[in-house]
């Protein structure tokens, strides 16, 4: 696959912007596609100004910034897919509406990769929705995308060798280091993450304590750089408990039971940074 290629992401939400940033950085034109033009617009202000902060702390050039924007197109067609040699799928944890997305894109796909940054769900069933199941694969960016180092790669039962070693190439090429996972409900990073969140807001609702204080006890005890209910706002509190389900159904062990006060919160709206409030308040939804 070539150092510079033209890449679609659909989904323009939490990570689908970190994903289209990140490549657009790293000289890739790419294209992002939402329904709502108004996560594009989002998405494009998000990007910005995180290409400014990246110049401020000298990580990027002013120059790099405007290249990287100008790799970047925000589009609502979803034909703009067309041509591209990787496709990545990041709309919300929905099993339907993964499905009813790699359906829709599957003619456009000719021979691209084509990726979901499932947090959770078996890449064997999404690969279902495909006709090429070989060259489809888990690329698990973590989140904020243009600074986490981790991709969780995830091998379908049917992904060709060729697909997982192009993607780990990929991977590299973005600065990131690629784990090569298999295809279990949540892999490994919200397999072991998720409990541990879900924990944390069973002390918050039993009364154990109050978030700032379950988030200190992680911080300084464990020497964890964020608490768990800090973490669950910034990922999202509906992306938690949509992986929580998951890994409940799947797996079929009650011990990943999402708490109620998780349900009570999205069932609410507080879905976290992305709506201004979750377990902690912020100014800017
Ligand atoms: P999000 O809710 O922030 O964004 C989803 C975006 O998808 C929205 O902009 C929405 O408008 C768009 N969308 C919905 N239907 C669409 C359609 N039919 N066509 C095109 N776009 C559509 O969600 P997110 O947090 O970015 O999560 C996306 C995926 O990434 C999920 O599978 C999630 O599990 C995974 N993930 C999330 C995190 C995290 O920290 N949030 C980390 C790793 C992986």
């Amino acid at each position: 696959m070539p150092d510079r290629m033209r890449v679609a992401v659909v989904g323009a939400g939490t990570m689908g912007n970190g994903i289209a940033h990140t490549f657009a950085q790293h000289g890739h034109q790419v294209a992002l596609i939402d329904i709502a033009a108004a996560q594009l617009e989002r998405a494009r202000q998000t990007i910005g100004a995180n290409l400014e902060r990246q110049v401020k702390k000298g990580a990027l050039t002013g120059e790099q910034r405007d290249a990287t924007l100008s790799n970047l197109e925000t589009t609502t067609e979803r034909e703009r897919a067309t041509g591209a040699g990787l496709i990545i799928e990041a709309v919300p944890e929905n099993p339907a509406l993964k499905a009813e997305i790699l359906r829709s894109l599957d003619p456009l796909a000719g021979d691209a990769i084509v990726a979901s940054n499932t947090s959770s769900l078996a890449i064997t069933s999404l690969a279902a929705s495909v006709s090429r199941p070989d060259r489809f694969i888990g690329m698990h960016f973590m989140n904020p995308v243009p600074v986490m180092k981790l991709v969780e790669v995830i091998r379908g039962l049917q992904t060709s060798d060729d697909t997982m070693n192009t993607v780990l190439d990929v991977a590299r090429g973005l600065g990131k280091t690629p784990v090569e996972v298999n295809d279990f409900a949540g892999f490994v990073s919200n397999r072991v993450l998720m409990p541990m969140i879900n924990e944390a807001v069973f002390c918050l609702m039993e009364g154990v304590a109050e978030p700032e204080a379950i988030d200190t006890v992680m911080k300084l005890g464990m020497n964890h750089p964020m608490g768990p209910l800090a973490l669950a706002d910034l990922i999202g509190l509906d992306t938690c408990l949509s992986i929580l389900e998951v890994l409940q159904r799947d797996i079929g062990d009650d011990k990943y039971r999402p708490c109620p006060l998780l349900r009570k919160y999205v069932a609410a709206g507080w879905l976290g940074r992305k709506t201004g409030r979750g377990f902690y308040t912020y100014e800017a939804a």
